[in-house]
């Protein structure tokens, strides 16, 4: 019998494929089993359209038998079966879609769409095996054919006699080489566990002869082995399912089924689209930060399935960055399974559905906070610096989704508060969105920077994340309104009362402030009179773009540039401790140079900033109890 040569190209990308396309061996399996589901939808499909044929569920199903003594693996379905052109035309060219001929010459219309429409998911069975055998007989005829390769060199055909309509693939599985176990192929479980993940959803049932054994009937203590056929998909999807179906105990199972967290899910959206681009989907948002969460290993993404078959675990390209604490699943008709992750990026499909996605999770996060406070305070709790971290990068593109979901500590109302709820209680004449960075929201409080605003009875944002003050930056105003460092040189509050009286006294004190600065050196830019400052003696503010918790932020950084920030040692003329300095600038110097180091090194213990040089403080402040 002649053998006959597969098309040139179809040579070049059959060696292509079972060396690159596929990244695990193991989906061969999937790729046999979604066609069989295919030619099954099909004879379905004639089924409603032609009156002489009856769908009687039952009896379609795929079956799945591995022979380990004769290393074959076959995988039968009772579909529409193959002509003798269509398994010349179907399996000789690759790239070539039965499938796809089919869906247009049958103008498919929605919920009849077939998985394969790109080509060269049958190929995959060379991943795994050395003969490919394929006996098929189609609907409406006597005749079968066997068609059968050993890969790259062609294929011969030839008939032969098969019982039913349908499809017998048969796989000569290889032999183990050094680096290569293919034995597994032809494994029980491991065949199980193969179908379970990949094909769990597929319509029909996919049966396996599983054997087990049982304690014998007269004999207790021995045993007998017993072979018994299973069904082993449980092919509804829960996100197939009617909405008014589900309860939510029925999402939360999914979920620890899954494994996609611990805990319980704080809420599940439950997606189903049916406009240009058709797929349904669950997702979940956790209520607990994974413990590898913000470690190399996390890895966002949603599994992601072609009607029903799982194409990938985790597909990165469905989430944004910021929101990479979201799980779930994606399933769309739309979507072709022979993809690779390469080619998947490209997927005008994939980016329309993400878009969808982001827009969804987005909505229903806005709903949280409006609808469900407390729950939105417990994810911003847990995933809030994300969010802040998808403002800041990318230059701030994501910063108008973002913005709205934002959350700040308040000073005045002693707990989480939006930017819309800040800029709706701000009186009329306060110009700024006031912050103030520090560790803890109970530092901050004590911060003398914070007085002058505090005391014009603004409400002031507590900064304690490092990502604060750079994602505020990226935001620059919020409904037309600039944020403003409460540590910032200019506050822009009009200081009634001692505006001009701190010029006067700037003026009378030009020498000291002069002395102290030179004390001081390069450690600050200047010493000034403080317009802020109430009851403490002294604090630092900076000028500039930089402020001291950003330096804080920027010298924690692997690549540290050593990027200090202009701080101004700021003086409360006021405070009694300012009489004792201008008495040491009168009559002893070196009791001067004390002070100032003190008052310096005080300054820098408020701000949360390392002292240079401890023991010197330390013997400093012996130096004054003497
Ligand atoms: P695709 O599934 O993307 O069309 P494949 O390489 O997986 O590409 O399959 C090629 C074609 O072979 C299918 O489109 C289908 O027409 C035919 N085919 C493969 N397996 C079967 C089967 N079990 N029953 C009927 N037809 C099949
Ligand atoms: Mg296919």
């Amino acid at each position: 019998m002649a053998k006959m040569e597969f098309q040139a190209e179809s040579k070049r990308i059959l060696e292509m494929m079972i060396n690159s396309i596929y990244t695990h061996r193991e989906v061969f399996l999937r790729e046999l089993i979604s066609n069989a589901s295919d030619a099954i939808d099909k004879i379905y499909y004639k089924a409603l359209t032609d009156d002489m044929l009856s769908f009687d569920k039952d009896s379609y199903y795929i079956k799945v038998k591995a022979n380990q003594e004769n290393r074959t693996l076959t995988i039968t379905d009772t579909g529409i079966g193959m002509t003798k052109e269509e398994l010349e035309n179907n399996l000789g060219i690759i790239a070539k879609s039965g499938s796809l001929a089919f869906k247009r010459e049958n103008e498919l219309k929605d919920g009849f769409d077939i998985i394969g429409q790109f080509g060269v998911g049958f190929y995959a069975a060379f991943m795994v095996a050395d003969v490919v055998t394929v006996i098929s007989k189609p609907l409406g005829s006597e005749e079968a054919y066997k068609w059968e390769s050993e890969g790259a060199d062609g294929y011969t055909i030839e008939p032969t006699t098969k019982d039913s309509v349908g499809t017998d693939i048969i796989l000569k599985i290889k032999e183990n080489t050094e680096d290569e176990n293919y034995d597994e192929y032809l494994e029980e479980s491991r065949l199980r566990s193969i179908i379970k993940k990949y094909s769990d959803f597929i319509r029909y049932p996919i049966k396996m002869d599983i054997t087990s054994s049982r304690p014998k009937q007269d004999k207790e203590d021995e045993f007998e082995d017993y072979t018994e056929e299973q069904t082993i998909n449980s092919m509804v999807p829960i996100w197939r399912k009617n909405k008014s179906e589900l309860t939510d105990e029925d999402y939360e199972k999914f979920y620890s089924e899954k494994r996609y967290g611990f805990d319980k899910p704080l809420k599940h959206i439950h997606i189903s689209v049916d406009g240009t681009i058709r797929y349904q989907a669950i997702l979940y948002i956790p209520e607990k930060m994974p413990f590898d969460y913000y470690s190399k290993e996390y890895e966002k993404g949603l599994e992601l399935y072609a009607n029903g078959i799982l194409i990938m675990n985790k597909c990165a390209d469905l989430l944004p960055d910021y929101f990479s604490f979201v799980k779930g699943i994606v399933d769309s008709e739309d979507l072709s399974l022979n993809i690779s992750r390469e080619m998947l990026q490209h997927d005008r499909q994939l980016k329309l559905i993400a878009k969808n996605i982001n827009k969804k999770i987005k909505s229903e996060l806005q709903n949280l906070l409006k609808n469900e406070r407390e729950k939105y305070e417990l994810f911003y709790q847990a995933f809030g610096r994300q969010l802040k971290y998808g403002v800041y990068s990318d230059f701030g593109a994501n910063k108008d989704v973002l913005q709205d979901l934002l959350m700040f500590y308040s000073s005045t109302e002693k707990k989480l508060v939006t930017l819309d709820e800040y800029v709706s209680r701000m009186p009329e004449d306060q110009k700024f969105i006031y912050y103030a960075s520090g560790e803890t929201n109970a530092r901050i409080e004590k911060l003398p920077q914070t007085e002058l605003v505090a005391d014009k009875g603004y409400e002031i944002l507590y900064f304690t994340d490092e990502i604060d003050e750079f994602a505020i930056r990226m935001l620059m105003n919020y409904k037309e309104k600039e944020f403003k460092s409460v540590s910032s040189g200019d506050l822009g509050i009009e200081e009634d009362e001692n505006k001009g009286s701190s010029e006067t006294e700037e003026k009378e004190n030009k020498e000291l402030f002069a002395t102290m600065k030179d004390i001081l050196s390069d450690k600050i830019k200047d010493v000034r009179v403080s317009k802020r400052l109430k009851t403490h003696p002294v604090c630092l503010s900076t000028d500039g773009e930089v402020t001291i918790e950003m330096e804080k932020v920027l010298n924690m950084m692997p690549d540290n540039q050593n990027i200090k920030a202009d701080k101004v040692l700021e003086i409360n003329t006021h405070h009694e401790v300012f009489q004792s300095l201008k008495d040491a600038y009168e009559n002893d110097k070196e009791k001067l140079r004390l002070f100032t180091n003190l008052l310096y090194n005080q300054a820098l213990l408020i701000e949360g900033l390392p002292i240079q040089d401890p023991v010197e403080f330390t013997n400093d402040i012996c130096k004054m109890m003497k």
